[in-house]
């Protein structure tokens, strides 16, 4: 069901820097300054930011712990036509930050949530990064333990598309280890390092160049980063997986039966993985047809 905006209250959800103060949007800053209250992540943390804007408003902290306890309150302030705007300690909120609940509470009880876009670091890190755009999986942190991660990365490796995956510098090394083991050394992807920052910087080309340098420059393990993987396609898979027997096979199920089924049973029969026949197959229909 679709609500129209109420005349009650209002909850702006508003992005702020991820380092760089400059990159406030004007009617970011418009809006902290005119709702009634703002509530923050680290209260401590977005003090300062106002107090750079100068902007004086009432801070009011909501964070993981105590976000479902706040939804019910915030919800009749909203009811009662106030106006808020939520922040994170920098970036996008929702975005590997909380709020969640308390946006999902709004909607559901049909009061007005407004974005406010503005940073975020997957897309500051996503759009520089060389690596293909157009489809993406934001996977936000992995599993602090490796043999989660690994479990989780297991389901990824034959993804088409470029993955973007958040991290902390004392997990970085392990957690690249970790890809080499399911993705191997030459699969494109580059490091993200703090982010419109002074020291913001870019490292590899592959997942092997990145641990290499990481290893190589222990003092560069440090502050905020981005990894993005980049998808599996034909080039870097196992060409080898589609041998001139698994064509022959694959030609005979097509002649009679549509490219997915086809391409469903070749992958069956010959036990190789149906993604990177699926990729193989679509060239062979595309130079068919040129
Ligand atoms: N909501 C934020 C956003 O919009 O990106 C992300 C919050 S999440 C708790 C923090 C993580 O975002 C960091 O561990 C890092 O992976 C990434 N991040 C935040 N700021 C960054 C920056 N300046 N450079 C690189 N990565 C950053």
């Amino acid at each position: 069901m679709t609500h129209m905006p109420s005349a009650e209250g209002v909850l702006y959800i508003v992005a702020t820097p991820l380092g760089n103060l400059a990159d406030l949007s004007e009617r970011a800053r418009e809006m902290l300054a005119s709702v009634d209250w703002i509530y923050a992540e680290d209260t401590r943390h977005s003090l300062s930011l106002l107090q750079h804007l100068g902007i004086h408003k009432p801070l009011r902290a909501l964070h993981a712990h105590n976000e479902a306890g706040l939804e019910a309150a915030i919800i009749r302030e909203l009811q009662q036509g106030r106006q808020m705007a939520l922040i994170s300690d920098a970036g996008t909120p929702l975005i590997s930050d909380p709020g969640f609940g308390i946006v999902r509470a709004a909607r559901d009880a049909g009061l007005t949530v407004t974005p406010i876009p503005g940073p975020c670091a997957l897309i500051t890190a996503l759009m520089a990064s060389g690596l293909p755009c157009d489809q993406f999986l934001f996977h936000g942190f992995l599993p602090a333990k490796s043999q989660a991660r690994i479990h989780v990365l297991q389901d990824y490796v034959e993804a088409a598309y470029t993955q973007v995956f958040y991290e902390a510098p004392h997990r970085i090394i392990a957690t690249v280890t970790d890809f080499i083991t399911c993705f191997g050394t030459t699969r494109p992807a580059i490091l993200a390092r703090e982010l419109t920052k002074r020291f913001e910087s870019w490292i590899g080309q592959t997942l092997g160049d990145i641990l290499i340098y990481l290893e190589q420059h222990p003092d560069e393990v440090r502050g905020e980063m981005v990894l993005i993987v980049g998808g599996l396609s034909l080039k870097a898979s196992d060409a080898a997986a589609i041998s001139s027997e698994v064509q022959r096979q694959y030609h005979i199920l097509r002649a009679e039966l549509p490219l997915k089924q086809a391409v469903k049973l070749t992958a069956q029969l010959c036990q190789i993985s149906k993604n990177t026949l699926y990729d193989w197959a679509l060239s062979q229909d595309e130079n068919k047809e040129e």
